[in-house]
């Protein structure tokens, strides 16, 4: 009997740089490709039309992949904690392989797997490929967690990256697997129709991932990206954060691939090293996700007008760069980094509404909606997170309108009806030519203060006291 190994895909829907994968293929005669389609994440609290076609697309595009290498992906959908254990029998494998998941609900599940295997005589290892490093390297000299980005990034910059690793030429899979994995992705996902326009979507798949890498990456505007990272109105950052969140990419390779001296790629760099600081955080810290990391601000008292809330998640605030990027949200399950920040500032300080109504609706939405990432961006905008916005810091959404928009493109691209305003006065429309504003930023930024100033004194009282 050949030695069998199911490599079970995740996270990592490559076969470039895949770690667990070339394991498989150096100790194993046959090797079984399989994924587990998780009603828990496909319907449960972070469920998406967006990213369930983004998953199908990319499962299809794997599929083909591994079908040019004489292998092909079972696909079943089931409850992972047992699904993956009972296909190793049924393919008469010996050892479960994948890629190491950092997230609370992905290591309670393979926790679950390792007993399920060693139940059923199976082995089950999960190794490094989703991170650039894993939580437990990046540390401090006393062996404690960084808090803070700086020291974080300085360390992490210090780590070796293990070397880039190939796709295989071949993968030797048996020809009969069990008819339950044999049905075609689209029978198993429907037809998983986005609620983002199809034509603005960026395509899904490891081809198409590694194109738009090897453009960034020979590309201008990666060596000027310290400067046209902020800007709105251009194409000044990479658009692969959808191919690190399903892990048609590595991180390892983009860090490896954007390597180049300069500003611009270090600063680069430094973005996925946010990556990793948020999925550290929340590996170590699984409250985040439920409650502000500074607790304090959690006494804070919420609004919850949902006129205003609807208003702001439509586009419609009579603000222009927030009504254009929450459109363009809509439009493209995607949203400039500098737009998001706009946007999430503005729905809790100037509306105070609680940053988990904002990071519901970019879940539902965002194509590269990532737990951990999310959560980290919208903690670190309503200023509750590790390392934020200090609270009074408020972005003036109009002067940053003016700043990362100065010619007015991006909202005239997005908010059709300021299309005849011409130049940088778009961000300040005449009085009637557009919606009017549905806060007022200098009574709204008061209140903020007020709010955030209330919570934070009471903490410090309650620490000396
Ligand atoms: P680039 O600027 O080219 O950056 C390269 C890569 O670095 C990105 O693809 C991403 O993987 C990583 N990165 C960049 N900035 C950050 C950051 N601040 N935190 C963590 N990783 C970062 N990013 C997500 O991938 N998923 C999310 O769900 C997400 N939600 C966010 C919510 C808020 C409120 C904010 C402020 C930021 C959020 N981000 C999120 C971070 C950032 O906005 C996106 O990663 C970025 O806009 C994606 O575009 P890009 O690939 O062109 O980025």
């Amino acid at each position: 009997m050949p030695s069998t190994a199911v490599v079970w895909f995740r996270r990592d829907l490559r076969l470039h740089d895949h770690p667990a994968l070339i394991f498989a293929l150096e100790r194993f005669e046959r090797v079984v490709p399989l994924y587990v389609l998780d009603n828990t994440l496909l319907n449960g609290r972070w469920a998406s039309p967006n990213r369930t076609w983004f998953l199908r697309q990319a499962l299809a595009a794997l599929d083909s992949e591994l079908r040019s290498r004489g292998s092909r992906l079972a696909v079943i959908r089931g409850d992972p904690r047992s699904a993956a254990v009972a296909f190793a029998g049924e393919v008469e494998a010996t050892a479960i392989l994948a890629t190491r998941d950092h997230g609370p609900y992905g290591r309670s599940r393979d926790a679950a797997v390792t007993a399920a295997a060693e139940a059923h005589g199976v082995s089950f290892q999960a190794g490094r490929g989703q991170l650039v490093h894993e939580p437990e390297e990046v540390r401090r000299d006393d062996g404690g967690p960084y808090t803070v980005f700086s020291p974080f990034h300085r360390r992490w910059q210090a780590l070796p990256i293990r070397s880039v690793l190939d796709a295989p030429d071949a993968i030797a899979t048996p020809p009969d697997l069990p008819s339950a994995s044999s049905h075609q992705v689209h029978d198993l996902l429907g037809d998983a129709e986005p609620t983002a326009d199809r034509a603005l979507l960026l395509e899904p798949g490891e081809p198409a991932a590694r194109a738009r890498l090897a453009a960034w990456a020979a590309s201008d505007a990666l060596r000027q990206y310290d400067t046209g990272r902020d800007r709105l109105a251009i194409d000044g950052t990479s658009r692969l954060s959808q191919d690190l969140r399903w892990g048609t990419l590595s991180p390892a390779e983009v860090v490896d691939r954007c390597a180049g001296s300069g500003t611009g790629p270090a600063r680069f760099r430094s973005e996925i090293a946010w990556r990793d600081f948020y999925a550290h955080l929340v590996a170590r810290e699984p409250r985040v996700r439920h409650e502000s990391y500074r607790r304090e601000f959690d006494a804070i008292e919420w609004q919850t007008n949902e006129t205003l809330i609807e208003a702001w998640r439509d586009g419609r605030t009579g603000y222009p760069i927030v009504d254009a990027a929450m459109r363009q949200l809509l439009a493209t399950g995607w949203m400039h980094n500098r737009a998001r920040m706009i946007v999430a500032s503005f729905l809790t300080k100037h509306l105070l509404v609680d940053w988990r109504v904002g990071e519901r609706h970019f879940m539902e939405h965002l194509v590269d909606g990532d737990p951990a990432s999310n959560n980290g961006g919208w903690q670190w905008a309503a200023s509750t997170g590790t390392d934020p916005q200090p609270y009074f810091r408020i972005f003036n959404p109009t002067l940053q309108g003016r700043r990362h928009d100065p010619d007015g493109n991006y909202v005239r691209r997005w908010v059709p009806e300021l299309a005849g305003i011409p130049g940088g006065d778009v961000h300040e429309p005449p009085p009637g030519a557009y919606l009017a504003q549905i806060v007022d930023h200098g009574l709204a930024r008061a209140r903020s203060l007020e709010a955030y100033g209330t919570a934070s004194a009471a903490r410090n009282r309650g620490t000396s006291d």
